[in-house]
């Protein structure tokens, strides 16, 4: 059964960014009925700006719109609107190898709701901005710890989508794991605590004897972007990927283990803590990730030849 609203947006316009009026009874205030989306802007060698497969984010919010019952504008309003903001915003975009424009498009139940109800009324906006590295250690490897006391996401919920109580209800568990120190966290699937999912804002990899393998797609883990682009990368480059249930053991004997993002981009990991124990992967970028982060990277920013036709040159 769907429960996609039908409706049409109208045509939007350019706004200065700045606070936005919203109805205190507003969905998206009340029941969290919001979804977001986040890709990146690069600047190529030359000064023409490239996004990175656009069309893969409209697409992944009108199935988060169809989970939240909310209507989505169609991949054409996305892309068209991604394309005019990030050209009014030109002049925002860094010089190649200097980091990226962040575009963050919103869709929210703008109109009022009193008892619990899909709202009346959608809003859709973007926003931007520059951007660097998502870590502080750039791309050196991070410390994450395995979560043993939260979820992210349960079977049946809104893990598999961008909706915007997913990122609050991680906001607890991070902040614990920052403040000892860690990166980030990796969580474990919450039925049997046995199994990787994801990190709090980007997809896992474990690399053994040269085959990569991630957790598969199953309605609890967000399907990345660069997760997919990197499946591909990595095939194509004749590794064998695995896409399955990856056991929180396989950490142990694992050569590298690294994190896949539009903001992380690939994040190489450098240690997973569990149940207290650290597992040390080096304090070097394994080769793997390295190999993967410089192709993925060299094609964002139109430094090699895109085969896949994955990146839209503005200008
Ligand atoms: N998982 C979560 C929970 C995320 O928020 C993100 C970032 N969108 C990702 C994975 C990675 O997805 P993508 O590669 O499309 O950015």
């Amino acid at each position: 059964t769907k429960c996609a609203q039908n409706g049409t947006f109208s045509e939007g316009e350019l706004q200065r960014f700045g606070p936005i009026e919203l109805n205190p009874s507003s969905g998206v205030l009340n029941y969290g009925q919001g979804l977001f989306e986040g890709l990146k802007a690069y600047r190529k060698d030359g000064g023409s700006i490239l996004l990175f497969r656009p069309e893969e984010n409209a697409l992944r919010m009108m199935m988060g719109a169809e989970r939240m019952c909310m209507p989505s504008p169609t991949v054409k309003q996305f892309v068209n609107a991604v394309k005019l903001t990030v050209l009014a915003n030109k002049r925002w975009v860094p010089p190649t190898g200097k980091g990226s424009l962040y575009i963050r498009p919103l869709l929210m139940g703008s109109g009022a709701v009193l008892g619990l109800a899909p709202a009346p009324e959608y809003t859709f906006l973007i926003f931007v901005s520059p951007v660097g590295n998502y870590f502080k250690e750039g791309l050196a490897p991070i410390n994450l710890i395995v979560e043993n006391d939260f979820h992210r996401a349960t079977p049946g919920g809104t893990g598999g989508i961008k909706t915007i109580g997913n990122y609050a209800s991680v906001l607890k568990a991070q902040s614990i794991a920052k403040a000892k120190g860690y990166s980030d966290v990796l969580y474990l699937d919450s039925v049997s605590k046995k199994y990787l999912e994801e990190v709090s804002s980007c997809n896992v990899f474990v690399v053994k004897d040269k085959v990569i393998s991630t957790p598969a797609i199953k309605g609890t883990i967000l399907p990345g972007i660069t997760r997919k682009s990197i499946i591909d990368v990595a095939r194509s480059r004749g590794f064998q990927v695995e896409e399955r249930l990856v056991s929180v053991d396989e950490l142990l004997d694992a050569d590298e283990v690294f994190c896949t993002g539009t903001a992380v981009v690939v994040s190489p990991v450098g240690s997973i803590t569990y149940l207290g124990e650290r597992v040390e992967y080096g304090n070097k970028v394994g080769v793997v990730s390295q190999q993967l982060y410089s192709a993925l990277t060299s094609l964002q920013m139109g430094l090699s030849d895109d085969k896949m036709g994955w990146t839209v040159e503005l200008d």
